[in-house]
C-alpha cells in the first residue's frame, strides 16, 4: 500500500499523529479539519498515497466517492446543516495545500458566509464547440 513518509494525511493513516476520525474502512479515512470552515468540517481520504486525482487508479478513486452518500447523510444528521460542498482542490493553484488527494465536506448553513467567486464568463462564439471537439478527441484516444 503506497504511504509516503513525509506525508501528514499518511501519517494520520498510519496513527503516527492525532485525528478526530469519523469514518474509516479498507479505502478511506474520514477526520475532522484541524481548520474548519464551519463545525463538521471533515475530509476523506484514500488509504492509499496519491498526490492528485488524476494520479489515481479509477478504482480507488471510485471508492473515495463511493464513501459520500453515507458520509454525508451522517453530516445532515449529525451537523443539522441544511446541506453541504464537496471541494476537492487538485493542483496548487486550485488551492491544495495538503499533496494527498482529500474531499472536504463543508457543512452549509442559510446565511454562513461562506461561497466561492463563481466569475462565470460566457465563450465567444465557437469557442465552445472547438472545447467540446478538443476534450472528446483527447478523450478518445484514452
Ligand atoms: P487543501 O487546501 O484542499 O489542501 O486542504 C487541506 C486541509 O487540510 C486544510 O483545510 C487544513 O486545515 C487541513 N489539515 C491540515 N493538516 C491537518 C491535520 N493534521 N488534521 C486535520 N486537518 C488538517
Ligand atoms: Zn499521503
Amino acid at each position: 500500500m503506497p504511504r509516503d513518509p513525509n506525508c501528514i494525511f499518511c501519517r494520520i493513516i498510519a496513527s503516527q499523529i492525532p485525528a478526530a476520525v469519523v469514518y474509516a474502512d479498507v479505502h478511506v479515512v474520514a477526520f475532522l479539519d484541524i481548520s474548519p470552515l464551519s463545525e463538521g468540517h471533515f475530509l476523506v481520504i484514500p488509504r492509499d498515497h496519491y498526490v492528485n486525482v488524476v494520479d489515481m487508479p479509477a478504482e480507488e478513486c471510485a471508492q473515495l466517492f463511493l464513501s459520500l452518500p453515507v458520509l454525508g447523510r451522517a453530516l445532515l444528521e449529525v451537523t443539522g446543516a441544511a446541506g453541504f460542498n464537496v471541494l476537492l482542490n487538485s493542483g496548487t493553484v486550485a488551492g491544495q495545500v495538503v499533496p494527498h488527494v482529500h474531499c472536504h465536506l463543508i457543512p452549509r448553513r442559510p446565511g454562513d458566509g461562506l461561497g466561492y467567486r463563481w466569475n462565470a464568463g460566457k465563450y465567444a462564439a465557437g469557442r465552445d464547440a472547438e472545447l467540446a471537439a478538443a476534450y472528446r478527441k483527447f478523450l478518445e484516444q484514452t
